[in-house]
């Protein structure tokens, strides 16, 4: 199953061999940035460590342990995560009904669909109540595993108390335990914690192993898949929810914004800048310019490298844009510059319809003066 994870190929050897030499670290620390497999990673390692198969590709997803596993309700695994504050007592139990609802639902959504990001409503973090269960269900003897697994996810999450008290159970780990902290903020954990971990770097994903995973795992079409693994920038999740959700909307905006400045109708920008004033929040803005900034690209490869195009499909509407502009070659190159200063200022939370009339009148440099 290490083969469903693609573009990891450094982690996936490190473990492998650990796996085949029997040279189990206590504890492992998977860094690397959002959406790059390190969660996945991490639990079919653990599979892998008690995987009853003798194949050598293991693990297997087929014996009962990888089963168990599979399902969540093995009872050698602890998995922790931030969730908002809720009463978990130290055998794990969550009375509350609508917490435990919540609870659940995380696990149900990293069960079936792991590359989609569970949204708890509130602020969440990893509470001190999750390391007493931790360390209560450590006291325990192990049920039937070769190995206890207890994966961290986002273990940056813990405040300094929180901390200092996992800091003990990884100062004298039980027998026959592997603990695995999943982090994309090495630099926020405590070095007292980094320092007793064996470090596993996940580099960004290369954009063709996206674009074909997109392709081949999610039927994405090719064109959209391109797009989509571009503007993601690494980050898998990140790619499949623009293939999936909002690429197109975003795209047409994009689109919109494009043709507007290219035939100068400055009133019907107006108009759409009324109507958009509620629609387009950060995010989404900065995925907008992102589309944007492929769109210029495309325009400035269009008379020289037409095989390197993106939006393939738009052809004839870039090649008409294109009779419209002025002097392409710098141009793109100063408005490319222009939306990455944008998007810094969308990250300082600026005002969106500014955003989209700075947006405009950039765009509008490329393109002939108004007519008289
Ligand atoms: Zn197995």
């Amino acid at each position: 199953m290490f083969r469903k994870i693609r573009g990891q190929t450094r982690a996936i050897q490190l473990l492998n061999n650990a796996i085949s030499h029997d040279r189990i670290a206590q504890a492992y620390l998977f860094h690397g940035r959002e959406g790059v497999g390190k969660f996945m990673t991490a639990f079919y390692f653990g599979m892998a460590l008690n995987c009853l198969s003798s194949s050598e590709y293991r693990p297997c997803g087929v014996c009962a342990s990888c089963h168990k596993f599979l399902a969540f309700e093995h009872p050698d695994f602890i998995y922790l995560f931030p969730t908002p504050n809720y009463k978990i007592s130290p055998t794990g139990e969550i009375k509350d009904g609508s917490s435990l609802k919540e609870y659940e639902a995380y696990l149900s959504n990293k069960r079936e669909s792991p590359w989609k990001t569970f949204f708890f409503p509130g602020s969440t973090e990893i509470r001190k109540e999750s390391i007493m269960m931790l360390q209560h269900r450590l006291n325990l003897s192990i049920h039937e595993a070769a190995y206890r697994i207890c994966l961290i996810e986002d273990a940056d999450q813990m405040n300094q108390a929180t901390a200092n008290a996992f800091l003990k159970t990884l100062e004298e780990p039980p027998q026959r335990t592997v603990i695995i902290l999943v982090t994309q903020r090495l630099s926020v954990l405590l070095p007292t914690i980094v320092s007793r971990c064996q470090l596993v770097y996940f580099n960004p994903l290369p954009r063709s192993v996206m674009e074909s995973i997109l392709i081949e795992s999610f039927a994405v079409d090719p064109p959209t898949a391109r797009t989509a693994s571009l503007i993601a920038d690494g980050n898998l999740k990140t790619s499949i929810r623009i293939a999936q959700e909002s690429s197109s909307e975003n795209r047409e905006l994009a689109l919109k914004l494009l043709s507007l400045a290219a035939y100068d109708k400055e009133l019907e920008f107006n108009a759409f800048l009324q109507k958009s004033r509620e629609l387009v929040s950060g995010d989404y803005l900065v995925e907008v310019i992102n589309h944007l900034a492929i769109f210029v690209n495309d325009l400035a490869l269009l008379s020289t490298h037409s095989e390197l195009l993106t939006n393939i499909d738009q052809i004839s509407l870039l090649t008409d844009i294109a009779t419209r502009s002025v002097n392409l070659g710098e141009g793109c190159l100063e408005v490319l510059l222009t939306f990455e200063d944008l998007k810094r200022k969308i990250a300082g939370h600026v005002n969106s319809s500014l955003i989209l009339i700075k947006i405009y009148f950039t765009l509008r440099k490329l393109f002939l003066p108004p007519s008289p």
